[in-house]
């Protein structure tokens, strides 16, 4: 597990970029994705024509991806695992199997590079902390508006009654492993919890399906999880995959962008916290305990035992949560 006392000071290695693909590394047990954010189109890379090929970017998942990454930068000192595909999936989708997504020798090159990136950062992740997770951005533009977290579980599976539900998520979902680690807890609430958490960031003005508020994407498009989702949660035992698609209004606007990068930091910022981090500084900092209650609502109680120049002070309201970031929640919610 990480261990957030041993690092005290900043953590920063340069980012770089080789065949047209954005890494930055990081030493946190995160790893951030952005395969579809790509614009460039460079000649020397033929435009493929197979499935897929004409599909438009997911434009600003790179920025929304970056921006995720300096959030937790800046809360952790320590940096998650971010990669990007600046290349248009017009030229190589890294987010399908290689012969699908790359058609010509200089495509492939880039879907390497791309997935190279992806498992040395991985591999890094599994070799220092048993468990990590990794958050695949997209952008969708399905009607309803809201954020489709993709576990590989189609609609039908989601509306199962929950003791079914509960063994899909064990069997073949994309945090199987995640609900084995955390046995106690019966999974389908650990399936809603990430959701939960952003939904309880935005204040409940974002819509995030699945979680407790709506288990069942209205959608019918609804993403389940793509190549990314699938490859790497079925790699090894301890990594976590969470495909996050984001609703078009969320992205195209820089106001709504900074509130998307915002609630999913935070949301992530929870779950590392309370499963993947070990705690030294960070629980002396920050005890935010989540806690689902009955009838579905997030309460999340705050002990700041330790504040300093930093932390949460936040923590009459019921409905909101507090994940100890360095500004009030107030300010951090309505920027
Ligand atoms: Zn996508």
């Amino acid at each position: 597990m990480f261990d957030a006392e041993k690092y005290s000071k900043r953590f920063k290695e340069k980012a770089y970029t080789t065949q047209g693909v954005y890494s930055q590394p990081g030493n946190l047990p995160l790893i951030i994705t952005a395969p579809h954010g790509g614009l460039s189109k460079p000649e020397t890379i033929p435009d493929r024509t197979r499935d897929g090929s004409l599909l438009l970017a997911d434009m600003h998942t790179k920025e929304i991806a970056l921006g995720i990454g300096e959030f937790v930068s800046d809360h952790y000192r320590s940096a998650p695992h971010v990669i990007s595909n600046d290349i248009s999936r017009r030229k190589a989708d890294v987010n399908r199997p290689l012969q699908d997504g790359a058609e010509t020798d200089a495509g492939e090159r880039v879907w390497r590079e791309y997935h190279q990136s992806v498992q040395f950062s991985v591999e890094k992740v599994l070799k220092s902390n048993r468990s990590g997770l990794l958050v695949d951005i997209h952008g969708h533009t399905h009607f309803d508006g809201a954020i489709e977290l993709g576990y590989l579980l189609s609609l039908e599976e989601l509306q199962s009654k929950s003791v079914i539900l509960d063994q899909i998520i064990l069997e073949k979902s994309s945090i199987r492993q995640f609900a084995k680690r955390h046995g106690k807890t019966t999974p389908h609430k650990l399936l809603y919890y990430f959701g939960d958490l952003i939904a309880a960031s935005s204040e409940n003005h974002i819509a995030v399906s699945p979680s407790s508020h709506m288990p069942i994407p209205l959608d019918k498009n609804y993403f389940v999880g793509g190549f990314t989702t699938q490859y790497y949660h079925n790699l090894w035992n301890g990594l976590d995959v969470i495909q996050v698609e984001i609703p078009r209004h969320l992205r195209l606007h820089e106001k709504n962008r900074r509130l998307v990068i915002k609630v999913v930091s935070l949301a992530i910022i929870n779950m590392l916290d309370r499963y993947y981090i070990k705690h030294g500084i960070a629980r002396n900092l920050f005890s935010g305990q989540a806690k689902l209650k009955e009838g579905n609502e997030m309460k999340v109680e705050v002990k700041a035992t330790s504040i300093g120049t930093s932390g949460c002070r936040v923590a009459s309201s019921t409905r909101q949560h507090c994940v100890g970031s360095s500004r009030s929640l107030k300010k951090l919610l309505k920027p």
